[in-house]
């Protein structure tokens, strides 16, 4: 843990220059407005420790994948989302003294502000340079999410004690390196690059994919209130264009630089046109200037928050971790584009990268659903059934056949490009979270259309993998999966894992009831899909019906659970509580040998299947198998914490589901795992939004009705979400003694609270005494 951060309810704070946190802040304080984001660098130059982190939505690079002995379904490469050209950069020299605050004398003063609020990051401090002359500086910038290609900088400089020449050099470098690079390669090649008075545009293409990227500035130097006409010295050298200038300061003048910057990519424009769109977006930013941009900027930041915030009384840390990680799903995905996924890490760090994962499908989507317009959901749905031909074709290089699919662990355009062959390959779950969230957005928007035009195609290709996977034991005279890793990554290789044998049988029971939907209400859509894909249904049905009725599920009659899988049992039984806590995390301490061998969970697995199917057990049962699987999990996946939140309210066990609620919520706040350098987990805030929702409110959806079961922690004065269901928008807070629904449509919503059926009339407040 590492907690330097003030509690704010709106603001993260940093007060105090500790070299040790400013990589740990770059990741914290990160920008993003879901086409493009970046790392909270310093502007000027930073000799210290750093990662100069700046990314574009959809460019990525498929980089060589690094293994021992090659066999045969390792993937080719492993995606990166590819760091490209630092905008930001302005080299600040006093006198012949760089600004570089890992090496001046003193720095005071200082402070980083990102309001959540309105979308933007501030910094100030004071430094003494080695010579003793002092400056200020006050910056703030912003990636817009109003023209989401375009950035603006204002950074304020103040000339403390000294009168003298300040050279500024604004500038666009693309001469780049990913830090995770395989083989050290760098992966932009140069094509332009040019620099005039107060203008610097560099172009640069990416190896092998051949995404082309400009990224153009323009600048403004005001000293006192009024603007410089510039006499800069362009200059040039390979993926790099600068703009400098020298002026005079006398002792307490206060510079102004303006840095508007644009990053346009052949993801989104014919190749030949980009330097004219640049120099377009350029001209939009100059005419609307900074302070409009901001205030749009704010306007637009107003209306995601009347969407999507959460309230917490007299919690002032959960206050804040909520908002944070709401802030930052935001700027990852906005989802109006269907090419775009949302990345473990988004736009703050490397590892894991902008790549998609499970974790879309099984944590992000009832955050999108609730809190935006459907079309959102709809298109992270899209976005695997794009891909489904790439998943058969994947299938098929593994030995499967007549259209079975599966979908990759990690991918950028569909295609598998997981890094680490021992753990991801066999996590073949994957394809369960993809079909539970057809089942999912079905079940929240009601969508019927979706699954003649997609979701069944989709869902009897995943239902055919299944088929094919799982076979027939004699020993056992039931099916069975052999070989698969669960979600708990510190087992592999196992037979039975329950989660994903359950998954896959409930995958193919929906797909029964969704071919029986189709042919009733699309008879001619059915037909088409059934010629296109050459489904024999009664063939191929017979077979899943008899998986469905025989599979094995591994369960302890001892213990009254279910059994991770087979063998679980024969490890050697510890609980949690008696590690020596000088080994933990167990990933940092121990041999993957020793890791493997033993009973501890990594991450909710047994109990992430429980809470996708909770309807079909009974409270003893849940209870039973959570507190046999907490007291062996370790969380040290970020994705572990937020289900064991929502089954721990279910219970009413609120010590533990606060407990779990603030290892989510403040993970990065408070790094957790002492990995935030790395980046954020924007994937696991999706989880963090679910433990207030689904956990704290108890929200669920049957039938068609919104369900809700609210259990305020103690130390909370109240807390409070939005949902949008169905068109609906309802507001619903939770008091001492009642919870309050507030119906902002104009159409009356029935709904269940505390399972009782009631009505919330338009435009008014349902209140309900608990
Ligand atoms: C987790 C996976 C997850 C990945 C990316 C891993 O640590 O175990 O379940 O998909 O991180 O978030």
């Amino acid at each position: 843990m590492n907690k330097y951060l003030k509690h704010d309810e709106w603001n993260i704070i940093e007060e105090g220059f500790v070299k040790e946190n400013v990589t740990s802040s770059e990741s914290i304080f990160s920008i993003g407005n879901g086409r493009m984001g970046q790392r909270a660098t310093f502007e000027e130059k930073y000799s210290g420790d750093t990662l100069q982190g700046s990314y574009i939505a959809g460019v990525y690079y498929p980089d060589k994948t690094k293994v021992g002995w090659w066999k045969n379904g390792y993937p080719e490469y492993f995606a990166k989302v590819l760091n490209a050209a630092n905008w930001i950069g302005l080299n600040i020299t006093v006198a012949s003294e760089e600004l570089d605050l890992a090496n001046a004398s003193k720095v005071d003063k200082f402070k980083r502000v990102l309001s959540m609020r309105e979308g933007w990051l501030s910094r100030s401090f004071t430094a003494q340079l080695q010579s003793g002359k002092t400056i200020s500086v006050d910056t703030k910038r912003f990636v817009s999410i109003v023209d989401d290609e375009l950035g603006a900088i204002k950074y304020a400089i103040k000339a403390e004690n000294f009168s003298g020449q300040l050279n500024i050099a604004a500038y666009v470098d693309a001469d780049i390196e990913n830090e995770d690079s395989n083989y050290h390669e760098k992966f932009w090649n140069e094509v332009s690059q040019s620099a005039n008075r107060d203008e610097a545009i560099v172009t640069a293409k990416t190896k092998k994919t051949g995404f082309v990227v400009t990224t153009a500035m323009r600048y403004e130097i005001w000293k006192n209130g009024e603007r410089l006409s510039l006499n800069s010295n362009g200059a040039v050298r390979e993926k790099y264009a600068e703009c400098s200038v020298t002026i005079d300061v006398n002792q307490g003048d206060e510079v102004v630089i303006y840095k508007f910057a644009t990053n346009v990519s052949s993801f989104n424009h014919p190749e030949k046109e980009l330097e004219a769109v640049a120099k377009n977006e350029l001209d939009k930013a100059l005419t609307k200037h900074f302070d409009t941009m901001l205030a749009e900027q704010k306007d637009a930041w107003a209306a995601k928050w009347e969407e999507s915030d959460i309230t917490i009384e007299e919690d002032i840390s959960a206050q804040q971790a909520i908002r944070f990680n709401i802030f930052q799903l935001n700027q990852t995905y906005t989802g109006e584009d269907e090419r775009l996924n949302i990345g473990p890490k988004g736009f703050t760090g490397e590892k894991y990268g902008g790549s998609t994962y499970w974790d879309t499908e099984a944590y992000c989507l009832p955050f999108y659903l609730a809190t935006a317009h459907k079309h959102v959901a709809r298109n992270l749905l899209l976005y695997r059934y794009k891909q489904l031909d790439r998943a058969i074709e994947n299938a098929e290089k593994l030995g499967f056949k007549n259209g079975a699919a599966l979908f990759p662990m990690v991918t950028m355009n569909g295609e598998e490009c997981h890094n680490e062959w021992e753990i991801t390959f066999e996590e073949i779950h994957r394809n369960g979270a993809i079909a539970y969230a057809v089942y999912n957005y079905i079940r929240y928007t009601d969508d019927k259309a979706y699954l003649a035009d997609y979701g069944l195609e989709l869902l009897i290709a995943i239902s055919r993998f299944w088929s094919q996977r799982i076979t027939y034991s004699e020993n056992y005279k039931k099916y069975v999966m052999l070989g698969v890793t669960g979600p708990n990554e510190y087992e592999n290789n196992v037979d039975n894992n329950w989660y994903t044998n359950n998954l896959a049988v409930w995958c193919m029971k929906y797909t029964n009831e969704v071919i029986a939907y189709v042919k009733e209400n699309e008879a001619d859509k059915y037909k088409a899909l059934s010629n296109k894909i050459s489904f024999l249904e009664s063939e191929e049905t017979e077979r899943w019906n008899d998986i469905i009725s025989n599979m094995h599920f591994p369960e302890s009659k001892e213990h009254g659970v279910f059994l991770q899988q087979d063998n679980y049992l024969n490890k050697e039984q510890i609980l949690v509580k008696d590690l020596d806590p000088s080994q933990r995390p167990i990933n940092q301490k121990w041999s993957w040998d020793r890791i493997l061998r033993s009973c501890f969970i990594k991450q909710a697995d047994t109990l992430q299947g429980i809470y996708l199917f909770e309807e079909n057990y009974d409270i003893e049962t849940i209870e039973r198998n959570f507190d046999f699987y907490e007291a062996r999990t370790v969380h040290e996946s970020s994705l572990s914490p937020c289900v064991h939140t929502v089954l721990a309210a279910k219970l009413n066990r609120m010590d533990k589901a606060y407990e779990m609620y603030l290892r989510t919520s403040r993970l990065d706040l408070d790094d957790y795992n002492v990995e935030v350098h790395e980046g954020l987990h924007i994937t696991s805030m999706a989880g963090t939004w679910m433990s207030v929702v689904q956990g704290f409110g108890g929200m669920r959806v049957y039938d068609g009705y919104v369900y809700l079961n609210p259990r305020k922690p103690k130390d909370w004065g109240s807390f409070s979400f939005k949902i949008s269901f169905r068109g609906d928008v309802l507001k619903i807070k939770t008091l001492d003694g009642k919870v309050e629904v507030e119906n902002q449509s104009v159409n009356n919503v029935e709904l269940f609270v505390f399972d009782k059926k009631l009505v919330a009339k338009a435009n008014e407040t349902l209140v309900v005494n608990c």
